[in-house]
């Protein structure tokens, strides 16, 4: 699948490789849904590819190895199920020890060790604490390779042992194109999913695949209702409440930034709009903890009510 935005962050990466200037630690960032990942894959590709060139040959025995999840020199550390068998929110200190220990084995197959660490920012204070040491002086040839979406939630110690490599939002127009060769049929469905999505391409295409474009234009309407005095707060909170909450509160932040955009002269109204935008922000992080979410939703949707007035 090819993401022509990807080119700068690419030819970026390259030019530090061909010129030796490349670190062994990388912070891939940008907003969540532009194919960071896939970057981050096709990076590691090239790092162990026996041919030692770039991009990957694709038919060495290291490509090969990578591609079937076999690759005795590559390892990823995301969510693990914890001792209930329950997904984790967070990458914990066991997860980065274990890391740690095996990156110490000696090369097997490919010049060099990679380690990709996906959310980089789901990593708690402790493990974030166990890898500085190993992002400073990584083992052997090793490169580690932090993904994240949010690098402002990585503690500055470790951001400033990595070397940045950022990509960017395309423009509408690129993102457009890319959504019709890639499955959308409509362009006016695939404009609304990428606006539901802020611009991120490959979130629009999940949310036409899943149909949750549908429920963004609910979330929409139901707000628009209520500052038009058709619907109160506690018929909001019904309306709602079946939804994602994950996806929800994406949703409540992105339709207050629409709004703030919409309502450029109106100053009273933006803050308390930047401030529920915000809470909705805050709120995201906030179901992973035993907050109440009903009541998380229905204070908010009090809120949003007031610009009403
Ligand atoms: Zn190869």
């Amino acid at each position: 699948m090819k993401m022509a935005w990807l080119k700068p962050a690419r030819d970026e990466f390259r030019e530090r490789l061909e010129s030796g200037r490349l670190a062994h630690a990388l912070l891939l960032s940008g907003p969540a849904g532009t194919g960071k990942l896939d970057l981050a894959l096709e990076i590691a590709a090239g790092l162990l590819c026996q041919e030692e060139s770039w991009p990957a040959c694709g038919s060495c025995r290291s490509c090969q190895l990578l591609s079937t999840g076999a690759h005795p020199d590559y390892r990823k550390l995301t969510f693990e199920l914890n001792d209930k068998g329950n997904l984790r929110t967070e990458i914990v200190i066991e997860q980065v020890r274990n890391l740690i220990s095996s990156l110490q084995l000696t090369t097997t197959i490919s010049p060099r060790k990679i380690a990709l660490l996906h959310p980089a920012e789901a990593m708690n204070r402790n493990a974030a604490n166990a890898l500085l040491k190993t992002l400073e002086e990584p083992p052997g040839d090793t490169v580690m390779i932090l993904v994240s979406d949010d690098p402002s939630r990585l503690p500055v110690t470790i951001r400033s042992r990595c070397q940045n490599l950022h990509v960017r939002l395309p423009e509408t127009r690129v993102a457009l194109e890319w959504l019709m060769e890639n499955g959308a049929s409509d362009p006016l469905e695939a404009e609304s999913a990428l606006q539901a999505a802020a611009r991120s391409p490959l979130r629009a295409r999940a949310m036409l695949e899943d149909g949750s474009t549908a429920h963004y234009s609910l979330v929409s309407s139901t707000l628009d209702d209520m500052l038009k005095g058709h619907c109160a707060s506690g018929q909001a909170v019904a309306a709602l409440a079946d939804l994602d909450p994950r996806q929800l509160w994406t949703w409540l932040s992105l339709c207050s930034a629409e709004k703030i955009r919409r309502n450029i002269d109106a100053k009273k109204t933006a803050k308390l709009l930047s401030q529920l935008q915000a809470a909705a922000d805050r709120n995201r992080y906030l179901l992973a903890t035993q907050v109440r979410k009903d009541l998380l939703l229905q204070d908010w949707l009090i809120q949003w009510a007031q610009l009403k007035a």
